[in-house]
């Protein structure tokens, strides 16, 4: 019960890594909120939850929106009491180089993966300051620490979330709000399979370029995300956690 006690809110819960961290999490005593854009994944993940004995509700939240984050963050405090936890873990993935991201695809990807963070942040720490503190968790990739030959936008909003997690860290610091972000490597989602790891050949490639030799799961990140939400990470802030198989130790 390595949560016990503590409320979480998970941006982008309903599937992928996000929904495997709100069980995690439901697992380890925390009360959980799962706020996304996908209602019918949403709905299930939060039932799913509450028929293992978890304590989860589901909110519509677009991450977009300032709006949707205030009213996600005051359903939480009117269901569970408080906010101890956030995980801005929502996100989408764009391929293409510089002369193939259109504006259009630019604008969108930093409004959801970095706009998005920098107001779920905002929402929040009024909250935490409440209750004298908070752990603020950012999924940010291995494409905020490394150029990617493929994903120029993508890999600027993964950067820019990685100085936001910092700035938010020295800011809070003193408040005891917490912010460390987290780098996956190609992780085994629905965001990498239609893109990525399409096929047979493109797995195989992505593990022959992982020094640990597989690819990475779900799980892989939420044990990460779940030590940075508890209490045994109380002196990390600001620090990033990598979690790539050794592909960027390379
Ligand atoms: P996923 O596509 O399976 O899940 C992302 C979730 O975010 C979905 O449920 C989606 O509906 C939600 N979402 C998208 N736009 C939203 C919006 N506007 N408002 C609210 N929710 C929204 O992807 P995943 O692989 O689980 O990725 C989770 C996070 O991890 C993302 O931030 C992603 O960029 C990051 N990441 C993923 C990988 C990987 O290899 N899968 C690697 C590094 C970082």
């Amino acid at each position: 019960m390595r949560l016990e006690n503590k409320v979480a809110l998970i941006s982008g819960g309903a599937r992928g890594m996000g929904a495997v961290e709100a069980k995690l999490f439901a697992r380890e005593g925390a009360k959980v909120v799962i706020g996304d854009v996908l209602e019918d994944e949403g709905k299930q993940t939060e039932a799913e939850i509450n028929e293992a004995g978890g304590q989860c509700l589901f909110v519509m939240l677009d991450v977009t929106s300032e709006e949707n984050w205030n009213q996600t963050v005051a359903a939480t405090v009117a269901r569970f009491g408080k906010v101890d936890i956030l995980v801005n873990n929502a996100g989408i993935f764009t391929l293409g180089n510089v002369e193939d991201t259109t504006v259009e695809m630019w604008d969108r990807v930093m409004a959801i993966n970095g706009k998005g963070v920098f107001l779920g942040t905002k929402a929040v720490i009024p909250e935490m300051r409440k209750v004298g503190g908070g752990s603020i968790i950012n999924l940010s990739s291995v494409a905020g620490l490394i150029g990617s030959a493929r994903a120029a936008a993508y890999g600027a909003t993964k950067g820019a979330v990685r100085i936001f997690t910092k700035s938010t860290a020295v800011q809070y610091a003193k408040e005891g709000i917490r912010a460390n972000s987290v780098h996956p490597g190609i992780i085994d989602t629905p965001m990498t399979v239609p893109t990525i790891l399409v096929d047979d050949a493109s797995r195989e490639a992505q593990m022959e370029r992982t020094p640990l030799g597989r690819l990475g799961q779900s799980e892989d990140v939420a044990n990460g995300v779940l030590f940075l939400a508890s209490d045994e990470s109380s002196f990390m802030t600001g620090s990033e956690l990598v979690i790539d198989g050794g592909l960027t130790a390379q």
